[in-house]
């Protein structure tokens, strides 16, 4: 484990990387992006000029990247033509549950062991090495996953086998999408009735109310621990993703039979925000669009 390979340092990749680094083990990086890469060196990591040269000879090669499109490429083009043999392969990207199968079943023909290890717990997580991550690897690979996942985890659960990590994570995104529109809708309201926003956080986190996107994540500015609402809902987890994934969750729900009425309105009202230009603001500022009030997201 002591050369980790690491490719996608975006929002959650460079905390990540950074992790693995003060952990003391070797960390060869790759970005497409300079910008990420110029991050990356300042953090005192090693930058690589391919995702290929980062893989070679790597222990463990993480992958942190957009989408399932990403990822199956970076696999066939990268990942599975220069990494070791020996080589755990781990994708901690969120992707749909057939492409993670897929990449896990090209993975294996190669003679790979492969680990689909999505996350939960945003940047401040992965910054701070605390993030929950969802696995779907074999029985016998799951100690040295775990190990390898350890630096920047809180907690890592096995959740089955290939895939079913995949699987825990768009179940649980859907559940955050749902909740974070329900707490904006209850900020919403409470401003109208004339409450205090701050009061009505102190309140609602003290009662049943209370949940994750409201006492870790808290959508109004300047109340609640600090989120991406304080610095005008830039960086966090941006509105485009949480699109993508409800979308995923939507298509296996189609998939499979399940009943999912309020995703889809959730996903529609993230499809209309991310139509409106504000893809790239953090999820939580669909409070703004309930309110009413978007101007103060255009700067
Ligand atoms: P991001 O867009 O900030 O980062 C993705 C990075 O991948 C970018 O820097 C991009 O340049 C790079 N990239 C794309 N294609 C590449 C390629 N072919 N080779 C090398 N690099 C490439 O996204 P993010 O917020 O870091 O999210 C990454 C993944 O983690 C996504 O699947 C997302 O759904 C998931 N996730 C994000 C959060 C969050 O809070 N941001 C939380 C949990 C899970």
């Amino acid at each position: 484990m002591n050369c980790v390979a690491f490719i996608g340092l975006g929002n959650m990749g460079a905390g990540m990387a950074a992790r693995q680094g003060l952990a003391g083990r070797r960390v060869k990086a790759f970005d497409l992006s300079s910008a990420a890469m110029e991050r990356a060196k300042l953090a005192g990591l090693e930058t690589c000029e391919s995702a290929g040269a980062a893989v070679s000879g790597a222990d463990v090669v993480v992958t942190m990247l957009p989408a399932g499109p990403h990822v199956r490429r970076v696999y066939e083009e990268h990942v599975l033509p220069h990494a070791s043999p020996s080589a755990l392969l781990v994708d901690c990207s969120t992707i749909d549950v057939d492409t993670a199968r897929a990449v896990a079943g090209m993975a294996s023909e190669a003679g790979f062991r492969f680990a689909d290890a999505p996350v939960s717990g945003g940047t401040a997580a992965a910054e701070a090495g605390t993030l929950a991550f969802m696995v779907g690897c074999s029985e016998e690979a799951f100690p040295d996953v775990e190990a390898a996942l350890s630096p920047m985890a809180r907690v890592v659960i096995r959740a089955g086998e290939h895939g079913a990590g995949q699987a825990a994570k768009i179940c649980n995104n859907m559940l955050l999408g749902v909740s974070m529109i329900g707490v904006c809708e209850a900020f919403a309201l409470a401003e109208r009735l004339g409450l205090a926003p701050d009061r009505f956080f102190e309140i609602a986190s003290k009662s049943s109310g209370q949940c994750w996107s409201l006492t870790a994540y808290a959508p109004w500015p300047g109340v609640g621990p600090q989120t991406p609402a304080d610095r005008n809902y830039e960086g966090g987890f941006a509105s485009a993703m949480m699109l993508k994934d409800l979308k995923l969750a939507q298509e296996a729900a189609a998939r499979s039979g399940a009943a999912t009425p309020l995703a889809g309105q959730a996903a529609a009202i993230y499809a209309l925000f991310d139509r409106l230009g504000y893809g790239g603001r953090d999820f939580s500022a669909i409070l703004q669009l309930l309110r009413g009030d978007l101007d103060g997201l255009q700067s």
